[in-house]
């Protein structure tokens, strides 16, 4: 059940192809910015109130990164491993057809789980327009979420954040749940700015060593092996991926799953600064007993959003040098601008940034209330 607010959704539509068997989901939550922007996840179990949720966090993100846009998402619900990939693009082809009365003036899809660029010029072909998807490959003149925008802002925001807080952020130990997209171009850029990576975990479990681990040796280890724990290097201890939110480190940046850290492990948290890459990786309660302990918490809603900045780049114009300079100067600047306010007022990050986002969602929403 979707309880709607004064700020939506606008929108909530149940697709179905009955002789495919594909059905899905949108949510257009709120457009009062812009035309609805928001991945199109593909798995199993995703349901209307996940596709809520996640369209609900869109019009907030799109809001904070100053962007043109407004919320939605997509869902549909199969699981790609268990299907060949040309029923795959059936189920993607049928999806298409049906969203085509909302593309692009309500709502633009991008990749999101089980989609990348692949499927985003599925969408973009049979609607039959460049500006019907974003996220798309290069050869159609996008600018593929595989070119590392999200783990790009990610590592500004640890730069801006870690600044703040007087850390040195290139003598800094790090440790990175998830080295998926997000996670690897994260430890990229850190390391490359000199940051100690010393621990970095996958679905496979973490790798741990306190003089640090090699960028290239954790690329070479998930290209060849599938995964960061056949990482070889001296004394590389291997842990539980729980453990990683418990190390003696200085920065914690998540970038896998919801709500690891939680009330059964906050109180052992070592780390002075967390940078969430990943979606809703710690819930409100929780990052406020870290705000209360000191540990500063740069929000989802902001660090992550390096992924619909590099789609809006693609929706103006595609150019994948302009797209890395904006992603850097809106991460940086609403980064600070939040921890400047959270400063003043005494509140945590999340706090603040959602007070900005409603108050410029507020602005331009002819249908909310004031
Ligand atoms: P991905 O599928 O590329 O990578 C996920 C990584 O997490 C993989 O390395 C996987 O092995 C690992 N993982 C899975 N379960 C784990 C567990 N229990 N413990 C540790 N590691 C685990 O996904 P991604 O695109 O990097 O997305 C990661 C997170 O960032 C998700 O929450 C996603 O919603 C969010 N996000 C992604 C983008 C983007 O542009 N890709 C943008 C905004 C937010």
């Amino acid at each position: 059940m979707i309880e709607f607010d004064e700020f939506g959704p606008e929108k909530v539509i149940e697709v179905y192809h009955p002789k495919l068997g594909m059905h899905g989901f949108i949510v257009i939550d709120n457009t009062a910015l812009g035309t609805g922007k928001g991945g199109v996840r593909m798995t199993p179990d995703v349901s209307l109130e996940e596709v809520f949720k996640l369209a609900r966090a869109m019009t907030w993100k799109c809001a904070l990164a100053d962007l043109p846009f407004g919320g939605a998402k997509s869902g549909i619900k199969a699981d790609p491993r268990k299907m060949s990939c040309e029923k795959k693009s059936e189920f993607i082809k049928a999806f298409a057809e049906a969203i085509r009365e909302f593309v692009p003036l309500k709502y633009v899809p991008a990749p999101d789980m089980n989609t990348g660029e692949k499927e985003m010029d599925l969408i973009a072909k049979t609607i039959g327009s460049m500006k019907a998807a974003t996220g798309k490959s290069k050869k159609l003149g996008g600018l593929p979420h595989e070119l590392g925008s999200t783990g790009f802002g990610v590592f500004h925001a640890a730069v801006v954040a870690s600044k703040f807080i007087g850390m040195n952020l290139r003598n800094a130990m790090i440790a990175v749940e998830g080295f998926g997209n997000v996670g690897s171009f994260a430890a990229k850029f850190l390391s490359e700015y000199g940051a100690k990576i010393v621990a970095v975990s996958d679905i496979e479990g973490c790798v741990y060593n306190p003089q640090g681990l090699s960028f290239e040796g954790l690329m070479k280890a998930t290209k060849e092996k599938c995964s960061v724990v056949h990482y070889s290097g001296p004394i590389t201890k291997k842990l539980y991926n729980y453990e990683l939110f418990e190390l003696p480190v200085d920065v914690i940046i998540t970038a896998a799953v919801p709500n690891v850290i939680n009330f059964n492990n906050v109180d052992n948290v070592k780390a002075k600064l967390i940078v969430e890459g990943s979606n809703i990786p710690i819930a409100p309660e929780t990052e406020q007993v870290l705000h209360e302990r000191n540990v500063l918490v740069v929000p989802d809603i902001i660090a992550n959003a390096g992924g619909v900045i590099s789609s809006y780049a693609e929706f103006v114009d595609g150019n994948e040098h302009k797209m890395f300079r904006m992603v850097e100067s809106k991460i940086r600047k609403n980064v600070s601008l939040v921890l400047k306010h959270s400063k003043k007022e005494g509140k945590k990050p999340r706090d603040i940034a959602m007070q900005i986002a409603r108050k410029r969602v507020r602005k331009k929403c002819k249908t909310c209330r004031a």
